[in-house]
């Protein structure tokens, strides 16, 4: 696990003069969203001696369940963690072991499968797995203490004092406005994620729905209760797709196993099959007959495990999302001395293709470093403006790549033997994965 050490001179030499000191002033800068990419800002901003107030509407850390794993690729996120100086907090609970993969059909045939790295090596790809949460609370643990207003649902944001501050608008009268409405900063970071507030400050785009319904299955205390399952996903994900549907599995931390079933249907899809209020049970065995009737047994033993440990948990409905993407190329003018901004999600949302907390922690790193080195307030907008045009340049990349990979191969009518040919360009290492995964069929 190892960000290139030359990537990370490049960052810094890019931005360089980071600390604070004689005719280098201390910014003032808000946050808004605390996902990874305001976390990593705040925590950079910081580490360079510069006052961060980060606003998040949750109530608190622990509101929400931040979703699955992650894998975390060197080239951006891990380099934005060396960058945050968490390299070791994260190795702490990466599993390099996550990176095994393997790609069926619907009948379970093998297209690719891609082993455990051996341990002490980087892996296959240098791409170990982290859950969401614990990556989360990595960087919330990080900050000073206070850092996070949690509770606080930004609005939008303002120019103030004729360009030279910016403001953060909450909705009137709320304890939010009235506790941080007339507070001024030097810049603001929009974070806020998909939905964003700040983006529409910048620019007019929208997210639009991206043709695509993901449907969210877990299994708990997968090892003991269902072994034939723990050694079909294995200690990494297994992918089965064919017929233009998807039902991909990631094992997380703690034995939990997490389902994502795709499915390229209209958006009132789940309004009219009723899917969004169907019990687990009922939702699974909806799946079954109308969705994967000739799919193997053994793959749709994940749906049946999966009703079962949502039973147990209390039995709420899957949780069910339309995915959206922004369109592409999303470009805007640099706000008046660059004093707003938007990184992550809330710049570039791309279909699902792996990459996008990764390309968020690298904007968050990087447009902390473009502020930490701005000596005044003319260099602030050089260095927006040039943060601004290399990641719309990434954005456009993930856009392309999202739309790629569901078009030609998860939603391909031979999706695996389409995902198979895109790993093995890559070059990835294919062979069998120790002790699992099925090889033919059944
Ligand atoms: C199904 C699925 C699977 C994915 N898998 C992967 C993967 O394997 N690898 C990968 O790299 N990426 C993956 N992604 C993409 C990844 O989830 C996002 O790109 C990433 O979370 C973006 O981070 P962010 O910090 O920009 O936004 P978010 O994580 O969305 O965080 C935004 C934060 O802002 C807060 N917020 C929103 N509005 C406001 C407001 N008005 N005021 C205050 N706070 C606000 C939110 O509560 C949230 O905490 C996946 C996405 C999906 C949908």
């Amino acid at each position: 696990m190892s960000p290139p050490p030359e990537l990370l001179a490049a960052i810094l030499a890019k931005w360089g003069n980071l600390v604070p000191g004689p005719g280098h002033p201390k910014h003032h800068v808000a946050v808004v969203g605390a996902g990874v990419s305001g976390l990593t800002t705040a925590r950079i901003l910081q580490l360079h001696g510069h006052s961060v107030t980060l606003f998040e509407r949750e109530e608190s850390r622990s509101a929400r369940f931040q979703g699955g794993t992650l894998d975390i690729h060197s080239g951006t996120g891990q380099a934005a963690l060396e960058l945050a100086g968490l390299t070791k907090a994260f190795r702490a609970c990466a599993r390099p072991e996550g990176e095994e993969k393997c790609i069926v059909d619907k009948h379970g045939t093998t297209h690719y499968a891609q082993g455990a790295p051996a341990p002490g090596t980087g892996g296959a790809t240098d791409r170990p797995e982290v859950d969401r949460g614990q990556l989360r609370q990595i960087i919330i643990d990080s900050l000073e203490a206070g850092t996070v207003e949690w509770g606080a649902a930004v609005q939008s944001a303002e120019s103030a004092e004729g360009d030279s501050k910016v403001r953060v608008l909450f909705e009137p009268g709320s304890a939010s406005a009235e506790r941080h409405g007339n507070k001024l900063f030097d810049a603001i970071i929009g974070a806020d994620g998909a939905w964003s507030r700040i983006r529409s400050v910048l620019s007019p785009a929208k997210p639009e729905y991206a043709g695509t319904v993901s449907i969210e299955l877990s299994i708990t205390d997968v090892d003991s209760r269902y072994p034939e399952i723990a050694s079909l996903v294995g200690q990494g994900s297994l992918a089965a797709l064919q017929d233009k549907k998807a039902l991909i599995s990631q094992r997380n931390s703690g034995g939990n196993i997490r389902t994502y079933v795709w499915l390229p249907v209209p958006l009132a899809w789940p309004e009219d099959t009723g899917i969004a209020s169907m019990s687990p049970a009922d939702a699974s065995a909806y799946l079954r007959a109308n969705v994967f009737s000739d799919w193997s047994p053994r793959l749709l033993a994940l749906l049946d495990a999966s009703a079962a440990s949502a039973a147990e948990a209390g039995g709420a409905p899957y949780p069910v999302r339309s995915l959206f993407a922004l369109p592409s190329p999303h470009a805007w003018e640099t706000f008046p001395g660059g004093r707003i901004t938007i990184v992550g999600d809330a710049a570039h949302l791309s279909f699902p293709n792996g990459e996008g907390a990764n390309l968020a922690m690298l904007d968050g790193a990087e447009v902390a470093l473009a502020i930490a080195s701005a000596r005044d307030s003319a260099m602030l907008g050089r260095n927006i403006a040039e943060f601004e045009k290399q990641m719309m340049e990434r954005g456009v990349k993930s856009s392309a790549k999202g739309f790629f990979m569901r078009d030609d191969y998860i939603f391909h009518e031979n999706g695996a033997a389409g995902a198979a040919e895109f790993f093995k360009s890559k070059k990835m290492a294919s062979g069998p994965r120790p002790g699992a995964a099925p090889q033919e069929g059944q």
